[in-house]
């Protein structure tokens, strides 16, 4: 069955629990370090997307898929308290999927995921109601993400996918991206080396591109050219989910009509917030604290 009309965005994606915990460094292969307590936070790519936007006004659903478990509760309690809609969230008979986060001091992240109920959304799950904008990132399947991209696109839904882990996309999915959004290292992967000109990533098929560049902003690539949008310069705390708060609000904000520069330069003050508040989704901004 399929969610109210109306909705601003479908986030096709992962939710997770993210096990975080603080450590002085990482360790090394063989090695024991001793970490902090362990906090258990609502995280995933999809999820903190759909969170991301919500908080800042949008109307948003998720597409995913967690476990008959505690961390699916925590979950779909902490989707719901932002005001995602959870009609199209499956319960999977695998565990909820979790991320193993550590965070060393100077608020960097590696992070292990154990994808789990996430491995089971598959194409059939694909329900799209009538949205502007499909969002997607790839802890999922991405045959699922081919397939809601294809159904986006035939239904006139402006399809943006993350492709973050990276995976290979196929020419037709990339080519219906408005944007396709990276990250440095993905975007390297993409265009076969650091210092190739990050145009070139239309060449790889999408309408748009958008390159984050972490404490540096972001650069917006389209037919009008390459453009740079800085990020306010704060302290970082905690950078784990900063990618995700930049592609949701930037998918609010395009959901809205604006421009992708528009888009972008709200997107940079948004996961900038992030950044300096621990955890992903509790670190998310409202559209109060970015209009104060
Ligand atoms: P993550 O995996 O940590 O979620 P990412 O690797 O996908 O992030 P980044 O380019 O590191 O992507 O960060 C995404 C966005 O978050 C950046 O474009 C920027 O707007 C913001 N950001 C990240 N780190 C910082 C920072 N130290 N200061 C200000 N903004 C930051």
């Amino acid at each position: 069955m399929g969610v109210d009309l109306g909705l601003d965005l479908i986030v096709v994606g992962s939710a997770n629990a993210d096990l975080v915990v603080a450590v002085q460094r990482r360790p090394g292969p063989g090695e024991t370090v001793l970490g902090s307590d362990t906090s258990v936070l609502p995280g995933g790519k999809g999820a903190n997307t759909a969170v991301a936007a919500a908080k800042l006004g949008a109307r948003v659903a998720l597409l995913g898929a967690v476990g008959e478990d505690a961390n699916g509760e925590l979950l779909l309690d902490s989707l719901r308290a932002a005001g995602v809609d959870t009609s199209l969230v499956r319960r999977s008979q695998r565990p909820t999927g979790v991320a193993y986060i550590f965070v060393t001091p100077d608020g960097e992240n590696s992070i292990l995921v154990s994808p789990g109920a996430n491995s089971a959304l598959t194409e059939d799950d694909v329900d799209l109601a009538d949205a502007r904008v499909l969002v997607a990132s790839l802890e999922v399947p991405v045959s699922t993400v081919e397939h809601a991209v294809s159904v986006a696109a035939e239904r006139g839904i402006r399809p943006v996918v993350n492709i973050s882990p990276m995976a290979e996309l196929s020419a037709g999915t990339l080519a219906a991206l408005d944007p396709v959004v990276v990250n440095e290292h993905e975007a390297a992967q993409l265009l076969g080396g650091a210092d190739v000109d990050p145009r070139g990533l239309l060449d790889l098929g999408p309408r748009s591109a958008v390159v984050t560049l972490g404490a540096r902003g972001a650069l917006v690539i389209d037919a009008n050219g390459t453009q740079r949008v800085e990020s306010p310069q704060v302290e970082a705390v905690d950078t784990t989910g900063a990618g995700d708060a930049f592609t949701g609000a930037l998918a609010a904000r395009l959901a809205e009509g604006s421009d992708l520069v528009t888009a972008a330069q709200l997107a940079v003050k948004v996961a900038a917030i992030s950044v300096t508040r621990k955890g992903a989704q509790p670190s998310y901004p409202t559209a109060g604290e970015i209009a104060g």
